[in-house]
Parts: C-alpha cells; structure tokens; sequence
C-alpha cells in the first residue's frame, strides 16, 4: 500500500501563507477598492490576496513589504437554468472587460491556457452535482468553503460532491474563501498556502502542486505519513473532533471527550480506502480540511 503524500503542504518547505483567493472590488461589486480590500486583508492578516472580480481584471495594487498579490477573474458561465462560475488566478492574458463566456468549455478552456491555477467556486451556491464537477475537465480545486455563500444562504459547504468526485479518482483541491461582497463576511474562511518562496509565481506553483490546507478557524500543525506502520497522523489546534475521511464507509472519526479537546489523531490506513483526507472541527464547530492523499493498495510504501 502506498499514500501519496506528494500533494502534501507538510511534506514542502518554504512559507505559510494566508490566502484570500475569491475577493470582491469596486473594479465589480464589492465595497472596497482594490488598495483599501488589500489594506483590510492585510489587517487581518493575510500574507496572499488574489483580486478575482466578475469580468474584469482589477489593476492589482502595491503590495506592502510581507503581502503577495494575485491577478484573477470570476467568471459566470452559463449551463441550462444554472450558472456555475469559475474562477482563474494569475493571468497570463486579461479577460475582456465585461465579456461573459458563451460556455462552460469556453470558459474553461481559457483558464486552463491562461490563467496559474484555476477552480471551481460554490458548488453549493451554483446547486452543482458530482456529475457537474466531474463534467469539468482537470478540474484543479473546489471551494470546499464559501463563507458568504454560507453567511447569505447557508449553503457555504460542499463537502459531499468533494467526496463523491475523489471516490472516483478525480484528483481534485478543496479551498475555503470568503468571497465577500460586505465587510461582514471577510476573514471568515481561508486557504493556507505552502510556497518554497514569498513571491506570486511560488504561491501559484504551490497552489497547482496541492501545497496547501483549508479552514474556517483551526489549525492543522503537521500531518505525516509512517510507511513502516502505515499510519496517518495529524497535530492540530484544540479540536472537538478529527475525521479521516475516505471512499465509502472506510473512515474514522475521533472524537474527544467532552471538555477535553484533543490536538492529534492517528488512522492506520485502510490500503482499498481509495484516497484520505483529515477533516478537523475546533470546539466551536469551526472546521478545517486537508487535502486528499491518493491510496495505491499494490504500491510499495
Ligand atoms: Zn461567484
Ligand atoms: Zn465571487
């Protein structure tokens, strides 16, 4: 059995970095203008920001001393009665301001040539399927966590057609972003970027390479692979429980005792489990999410 840990941000070097990856500006309709949206992020934290407007490619700001900045686009794409929309970061050729693609193939087909990375946003806002995520060819990521998604319509989360699409072989990226069009839904959901280097190239390449973890609050410290005992372990930030979840019914979860949070969790891995991710949710219910590692039954360890 081998678990392929290549995808893993705790397995590089480099620097963590706080991602805002789905952000709003005056350049469409978010409040702030692109410096102050940057000003606010960096208030807050963020090390990565990437100005992904609705159609139009903000002029990117002077990034402070410590903070890297992303071009990017969100695009509405249309498919019958829905509109899934996708966004592109690090842009190679700008989009036309305004245009709207004519389909989902235009529009992917243009990220996949022009942009660093490329994903899929709220699949729940966009009442997408497995069968729709897994009609997108080479899909790189979803949002796994669309914190305005979640804070306007409750339907932030979209775990399960994740799930579904990796238990069957998609090798596919879970991020959390806020997508915020209002100062109340900033800063509720990020990605945390592995990258070798500070710079914008670096933080794509990790990006595209799945060096990176997702989470609405905790913190997840190392997550390391034993070949000799074939287990997967996690450290975390205080939490009430942690999920190894994989195909079908073959995860685990351990849950702490009441009052007592626990900060790390081992699973033995089932070697036809297909492929695992660890999911950590702190004692508010605030979660964070790994990426999936690919399970090979016949692969040497
Ligand atoms: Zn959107
Ligand atoms: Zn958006």
């Amino acid at each position: 059995m081998h678990l392929d840990m290549t995808q893993s941000p705790f397995a590089a070097d480099g620097h963590w970095l706080k991602a805002a990856l789905h952000t709003h500006s005056t350049v469409s309709d978010g409040w702030l203008t692109p410096e102050d949206l940057l000003a606010a992020h960096q208030r807050m934290g963020y090390q990565l920001v990437a100005f992904t407007d609705h159609h139009a490619v903000a002029p990117l700001p002077e990034p402070p001393a410590g903070v890297v900045v992303l071009t990017g686009v969100e695009l509405t794409v249309p498919l019958g009665e829905r509109s899934p929309h996708l966004v592109g970061l690090h842009l190679a050729n700008p989009w036309p301001a305004g245009r709207k693609p004519q389909s989902l193939a235009e529009a992917r087909d243009w990220l996949a040539d022009s942009a660093g990375f490329w994903f899929l946003a709220h699949p729940g806002w966009s009442d997408l399927t497995t069968a729709d995520l897994l009609a997108v060819e080479d899909l790189p990521a979803i949002e796994v966590y669309n914190s305005g998604c979640r804070l306007e319509i409750g339907r932030g989360y979209a775990t399960y057609p994740w799930d579904a699409a990796l238990s069957r072989g998609r090798r596919l990226g879970g991020l959390a972003v806020d997508d915020a069009h209002q100062a109340e839904h900033l800063g509720v959901g990020w990605t945390i970027v592995r990258a070798p280097r500070p710079t914008a190239e670096a933080a794509v390449a990790a990006l595209a390479a799945g060096h990176y973890y997702a989470s609405e609050g905790p913190v997840i410290e190392d997550l390391r692979f034993d070949a000799a005992t074939g287990t997967l372990s996690v450290r975390c930030s205080p939490a009430q429980a942690v999920y190894f979840i994989c195909r079908s019914a073959k995860g685990l979860a351990c849950i702490a005792e009441p009052g007592s949070p626990r900060t790390e969790a081992a699973w033995p891995v089932d070697a036809d489990c297909g492929y695992v991710r660890v999911e950590v949710v702190d004692p508010s219910g605030r979660r964070a999410w790994s990426g999936a590692f690919r399970v090979d039954p016949a692969g040497t360890p």
